[in-house]
């Protein structure tokens, strides 16, 4: 006997593992280290976009996707280095989570179809109304909070996994005296997270990101990977990470990628673009850290201001004063303080490619459905940042955790930041949505796995049978 089937470490995606192993009659603890975890997990900061490939929701929009297309989408951004046995099974799983959150957990679900995030063929990542993670969190921890079958013990942060006979695990918990609990349980989910909160662990794995603002939750701390080496779990992916080129340097909130999809380019401080924007935001945010100063401008017009305001993200930015305003390159260079000259010349370019002939065209650095900015023109100064590591506990199809030489480790699962992604190696790997379809899905496939009935014991054969 255990005191509970499973014990969830981490109140973000972990949500959905506890979530979907209570609707199949397991009982859960989900115990996090963060009072405010609700506002301070990287899930509550994200853009809650989640891609769910062949969905109803895309069916309905006339959207035809597939988990093939899916897969074949993240070959491409990964050059072909991504875990193919965990893309394929998040693959396989994401429109039947994205049909689950919205049916079982009660999340407005929605499909932006108006552009496609980079990398992606076809719009497949699903959000809700604001399309903020604070949302999207409120909807699974209310729910938790709501399920007979899950209890939540907040702050207690997991500090260890002990194993025990029968390939159940004992959990220690330490709560905020310091005082240590054990707890039984048939296994634990990790879903605490990755390590991009430790200083230590970003310089070693991450050098060429490790000078850029840190965005993302204050707790992930690379605890999954001092526990799983405790039980001789294997670690992959290390140097991958999610990067964002776009923080608004003065409101500390995402400016979303979304402006660059419909048309706004980044330039440095010297006024000039140094590349094709739509490759994708997480690569991006190393090369502007490259640039003199290590910050930027993201340009836009009133066009593209208009379609972005369905973000709160933007709105957050809008509130703050951050975006400024002026009626030509060069007055918006003289309010950015940077050399006309060179802005007036990239949007004169951009202006000479999107009017050549056949329309909007390829521009010097590749980029191709290319649109003239036209004046009144906005501008919002960003900075570089890291919002979460995409390397961890390797694990297999079904979220378990695997030692060494690719065995699980018995009641052991991972998800999130946790585990190792399917982002291949580096920045440029990350698809949009690939960061939460690994922490829900895999907390997801978590919970279904270990609700299987056991099978059971084969008969002893009789000695003259053998
Ligand atoms: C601004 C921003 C926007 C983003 N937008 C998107 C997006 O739209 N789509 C997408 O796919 N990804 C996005 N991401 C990435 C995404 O947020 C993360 O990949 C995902 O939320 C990770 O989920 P998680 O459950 O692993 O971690 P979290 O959501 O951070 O949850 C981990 C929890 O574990 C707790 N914890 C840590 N250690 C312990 C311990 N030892 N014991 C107990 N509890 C512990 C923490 O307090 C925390 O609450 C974004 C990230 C940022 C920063």
């Amino acid at each position: 006997m255990t005191d509970v089937d499973l014990l969830v470490a981490g109140a973000g995606g972990g949500l959905a593992g506890a979530l979907r192993a209570a609707q199949q009659g397991l009982d859960v603890l989900v115990v996090d280290t963060d009072p405010n975890f609700r506002r301070g997990n990287n899930t509550s900061m994200s853009t809650a976009m989640v891609p769910g490939p062949g969905s109803r929701f895309q069916r309905a929009a006339g959207i035809t996707d597939s988990p093939q297309r899916f897969l074949d989408d993240v070959a491409r951004k990964t050059g072909g280095t991504a875990d193919v046995r965990i893309a394929s099974a998040l693959a396989h799983v994401g429109a039947e989570l994205v049909e689950w959150l919205a049916d079982h957990v009660g999340v407005p679900v929605e499909l932006p179809t108006d552009f496609a995030y980079p990398g992606h063929s076809v719009p497949r990542v699903h959000s809700l109304p604001g399309r903020h993670g604070a949302a999207l969190l409120r909807h699974l921890a209310d729910a938790a909070e709501d399920a007979d079958r899950v209890d939540l013990l907040v702050p207690a942060r997991l500090v260890e996994v002990r194993p025990r006979p029968g390939g159940t695990v004992c959990a220690v918990v330490a709560n905020p005296d310091g005082q240590h609990e054990e707890i039984t349980a048939r296994a634990v989910l990790l879903a605490t997270n990755g390590y991009g909160a430790d200083p230590g662990l970003v310089g070693t794995h991450l050098p060429e990101i490790a000078g850029a603002t840190y965005h993302g939750g204050e707790h992930s701390r690379g605890d999954a990977l001092r526990i799983g080496a405790g039980l001789g779990a294997a670690t992959g992916y290390l140097d991958a990470y999610q990067g964002h080129a776009a923080l608004s340097a003065a409101a500390r909130t995402l400016v979303t990628w979304a402006a660059v999809m419909h048309g706004a380019v980044v330039v440095d401080t010297g006024g000039r673009r140094f590349g094709d924007e739509t490759r994708g935001y997480s690569e991006f945010a190393a090369e502007l850290a490259a640039r003199p100063g290590g910050r930027g401008w993201m340009v836009l017009d009133e066009r593209i201001d208009g379609l972005c305001r369905s973000f709160r993200d933007y709105q957050d930015v809008l509130d703050a004063g951050a975006v400024r305003t002026a009626d030509s390159a060069a007055g918006l260079a003289r309010v950015l303080g940077v050399p006309a000259a060179a802005l007036e010349a990239e949007l004169d370019a951009l202006a000479r490619v999107a009017g050549g002939a056949g329309g909007a065209g390829v521009d010097v650095h590749g980029r191709s459905g290319v649109v003239a900015l036209r004046a009144p023109l906005r501008a919002v100064e960003i900075v570089p940042a890291l919002f979460h590591t995409q390397g961890g506990l390797l694990v297999d199809e079904h979220a378990r955790v695997l030692d060494t030489a690719g065995a699980p480790v018995p009641g052991l699962y991972a998800a999130g930041g946790a585990a190792a992604g399917i982002s291949g190696h580096g920045a440029a790997g990350y698809l949009a949505g690939n960061g939460l379809l690994a922490a829900l899905g895999l907390s997801y496939l978590a919970a279904g796995h270990l609700a299987r009935p056991v099978p059971a014991a084969r008969p002893h054969a009789p000695e003259g049978a053998r």
